[in-house]
């Protein structure tokens, strides 16, 4: 297989600086892009071909394309931060090519391999990294590196031809206020994936499939839904798009990743600066029952949810049939807040990056 080095072509006309500004001043979440996107082909006999960074496009898809249909689609999502001396860094992007490579064998799609994902990553945040916000707040470029199946035809089966793309998003900081806990509804009977399923892989079905959840917490007033396990209803999985950690006082514990949950970067990232940190940091199985139990019995001191796009937030009020609590005083713990500033001090660089997870662009 042939790793395909990217052509460079950028475009004539990128936004002016003036406008750039403008948006980088609030850039929100996923609502504006830069300039350019990497794209590369993949075709049956042929494998990976034809990198190219080019201006940031629509693109133009036959109405009978695969993933139109039957959905083989994969996603991923990593920040790159302004460091202090002005350069840029991704936070453990081969951590994201890997996974990207399991969702793709899930969903029966080929693998990318992992140099060549990060090389598409650095050619996109190299040619854009005027986008990246300055260093000092908690503001990022996301990067959305994503594949689709291309084959036209409506007969079931994998595609026999696919697109990687890499688009890029300026991020502010999650809460530009403050960090304020989120309200929680733990469903009973929805659920967001089942053993033998596609949870362990990243791809939007597993989000088509949250929708309607996500809708029912907000008409109960909660910002996000915590799923259950799909067999017994029992056992605390994770939230649509963000893992979750329980502390017990000097020890957090995390759901075991069962096949039905997303192996978060931020999640296993965590394990580790909680132990550098002196905590007690396991993986062991909570049960929807025990949370309530152990947050009453006040043994249970704080829960908190991560992912990429918010790093750590804590979790406020959670709600199910027929109870309701709330962690500690309803504000952000102690734990909490001492975690995401570690984490976040080593994605900004300015705490020691001990484990060699930040990726310098050359
Ligand atoms: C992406 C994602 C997460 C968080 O993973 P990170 O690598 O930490 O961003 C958690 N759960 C689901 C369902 C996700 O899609």
């Amino acid at each position: 297989m042939t790793t395909p080095t990217i052509e460079l072509k950028p475009s004539a006309r990128p936004l002016p600086a003036a406008e750039r500004e403008a948006i980088l001043a609030n850039p929100g979440f996923g609502r504006h892009f830069t300039d350019h996107m990497v794209t590369i082909k993949w075709t049956e006999g042929r494998g990976w071909h034809d990198g190219q960074l080019v201006p940031y496009a629509p693109i133009p898809l036959d109405p009978a394309t695969n993933v139109l249909h039957y959905a083989q689609e994969i996603f991923e999502g990593l920040k790159a931060y302004r460091q202090p001396d002005g350069s840029v860094a991704t936070f453990r992007p081969d951590q994201n090519a890997k996974r990207f490579q399991r969702s793709a064998k899930r969903l029966a799609m080929p693998e990318l391999p992992v140099e060549t994902f990060i090389e598409a990553c650095d050619a996109l945040v190299q040619q854009d990294q005027d986008w990246v916000p300055a260093h000092g707040g908690e503001e990022s470029l996301y990067l959305r590196p994503f594949m689709i199946g291309t084959e036209v035809g409506l007969g079931v089966k994998p595609a026999n031809e696919y697109l990687f793309i890499v688009i890029a998003s300026p991020a502010g900081a999650y809460f530009p206020g403050g960090v304020k806990p989120v309200s929680i509804w733990a469903s009973q009977d929805r659920v967001r994936a089942v053993p033998g399923g596609m949870g362990d892989a990243k791809t939007g079905g597993n989000y088509a499939a949250s929708l309607l959840a996500q809708a029912e917490a907000a008409a109960r007033g909660c910002d996000q839904v915590c799923y259950l396990d799909a067999v017994e209803h029992k056992w605390v999985e994770e939230l649509g798009g963000m893992n979750l950690y329980f502390v017990y006082g000097n020890k957090i514990v995390t759901p075991t990743l069962t096949g039905s949950i997303l192996e978060g970067v931020t999640r296993d990232s965590l394990l580790a600066v909680a132990r550098d940190l002196g905590y007690e940091a396991e993986e062991a199985r909570v049960s929807i029952d025990q949370w309530r139990a152990d947050t009453e019995s006040g043994a249970l001191t704080e829960v908190f949810a991560c992912g990429t796009a918010a790093v750590i937030t804590p979790v406020g009020t959670v709600k199910t049939d027929g109870a309701e609590w709330t962690q500690g005083d309803g504000t952000p713990g102690q734990v909490t807040l001492r975690l995401r500033e570690a984490l976040l001090g080593i994605q900004r660089g300015v705490t020691e990056d001990k484990h060699g997870w930040m990726h310098k662009l050359a």
